[in-house]
């Protein structure tokens, strides 16, 4: 990531390029609250998944705010692990069973972790608890001092209810919880804040590309850079739909000749479903030279970013769709969006002006035309999406949402939150 590399110092301003100047003093006086207190996150892993992804950077940003920020991560042990995964499965709706044995290394495990991390625990004024994962630290720490927030990342909308039943026991002790949207919140009994995912802008999937890094990935792929392209970039997943942007796609080229299509997504060795999704993927793409599956290692982050921007307009045809980071990471690079109707999209595309909902291949093609026949028109639109992920899915505005909702629970949920 490019924004790791620099010094601390230098990291604020690098932000402040890219997000405003005013939104790094907002985040300055916002930080001037935290004056002597000692915020600590909680999560379990260190590295790989979106909640490592985020502490990574919100860490050395809120440090760099003056924050006194410390970061701690779960020992696990096997069966821990079975177990939470199990948890996320059940609480994102599969039908799972959690076996006794489980839930005892589960609950084990938080013990164990509680005693080694009493002293940095107790003390603390704000506790960040990521995810189901160390959810029971609270209850094993009945001397603490500070105020615990339950942060859920996951889709909670339809859990397996005995699951959800379970972890409820453990999170509605804590003084407040967060939700990454609306529909994923459940009821608890203490205040609940919604706070949307967010994109690292200074991040190789994000940052500015030169020109000749972008065509190099056009040639690499075999792209015509004279002639119009869309893109998908996304897991191969029935829910996010590549076979209906296909078939879009083959109805708006009647329209635009010399139309190409990249749908773009992770390798698919180790999943069964992915594997049977590229087939379906690539017999309906049949011999047609403009359609460009490509199958991409993890860390593919520069060639995404590079895809992103050689595209004219984005598709994520999602039928559900949590949020959709894919959604926000072409938004950025100003590129308009042809979203599904469903989840976190909705959040993003804002119909007529970010980009166009569609329900249908049919709907799809249709707004295919209708941006790739005006130009001024994607640009506009372009523009626009590019402040609205600037206004509310960067870092930086995630970071000021827990900075004020932190004020607001430290402050015992008052009904106004004096800023200074
Ligand atoms: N992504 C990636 N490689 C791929 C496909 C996707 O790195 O081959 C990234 C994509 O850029 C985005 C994330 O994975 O940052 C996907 O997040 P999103 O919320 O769009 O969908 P999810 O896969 O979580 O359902």
């Amino acid at each position: 990531m490019q924004g790791g590399g620099l010094p601390v110092s230098d990291l604020l301003n690098a932000y402040a390029g890219v997000a405003g100047e005013d939104v790094i003093d907002h985040l300055g006086q916002l930080a001037a609250h935290y004056r002597g207190k000692r915020v600590v996150h909680v999560n379990s892993t260190r590295v790989g998944g979106g909640v490592a992804e985020i502490l990574l950077k919100l860490v050395p940003l809120s440090r760099e705010l003056g924050l006194d920020v410390h970061w701690e991560v779960l020992d696990g042990s096997p069966d821990f692990y079975r177990c939470t995964k199990a948890l996320h499965n059940g609480l994102q709706g599969s039908p799972v069973a959690l076996p006794a044995g489980l839930v005892d290394a589960y609950e084990q495990v938080n013990r164990e972790n509680a005693e080694r991390l009493r002293p940095v625990l107790e003390e603390a004024d704000l506790v960040f608890v990521h995810d189901p994962q160390p959810a029971p630290l609270l209850g094993c720490l009945p001397s603490r001092r500070g105020k615990w927030v339950w942060r859920c990342h996951i889709d909670l909308s339809r859990p397996h209810w005995p699951v959800w039943r379970y972890l409820r026991n453990h999170v509605a002790g804590y003084d407040a919880s967060v939700f990454s949207l609306a529909s994923f919140a459940r009821s608890l009994p203490h205040p609940e804040y919604l706070v949307a995912p967010s994109i690292d802008p200074l991040g190789d999937k994000n940052v500015d590309l030169d020109d000749e890094e972008i065509d190099a990935v056009v040639r690499r792929f075999g792209l015509d850079p004279s002639r119009p392209v869309v893109a998908q970039i996304s897991r191969f997943d029935r829910f996010k739909d590549p076979v209906g942007v296909i078939q879009a796609y083959r109805l708006a080229k009647r329209f635009v000749p010399g139309l190409q299509l990249v749908l773009a997504g992770g390798g698919a060795d180790d999943d069964p479903e992915g594997e049977a999704v590229v087939g379906d993927v690539r017999r309906e793409a049949g011999d047609d030279d403009d359609i460009h599956v490509l199958l991409l290692p993890p860390d593919a982050h520069r060639t995404i970013n590079a895809l992103q921007r050689a595209a004219d307009l984005v598709i994520q045809k999602s039928t559900r769709e949590g949020f959709g980071l894919t959604v926000t990471e072409a938004m950025w690079k100003g590129r308009p969006v042809i979203g599904g109707d469903t989840g976190g999209i909705r959040l993003q595309v804002v119909d007529f002006h970010t980009g166009f909902l569609v329900n249908t291949p049919e709907g799809a093609a249709l707004r295919i035309r209708y941006l790739l026949n005006q130009p001024e028109l994607v640009r506009e639109m372009g523009a626009k999406a590019q402040t609205f992920v600037r206004e509310n899915f960067l870092l930086t505005r995630q970071l000021r949402e827990y900075l004020t909702l932190g004020i607001a629970v430290l402050a015992g949920h008052g009904d106004r939150i004096e800023l200074g």
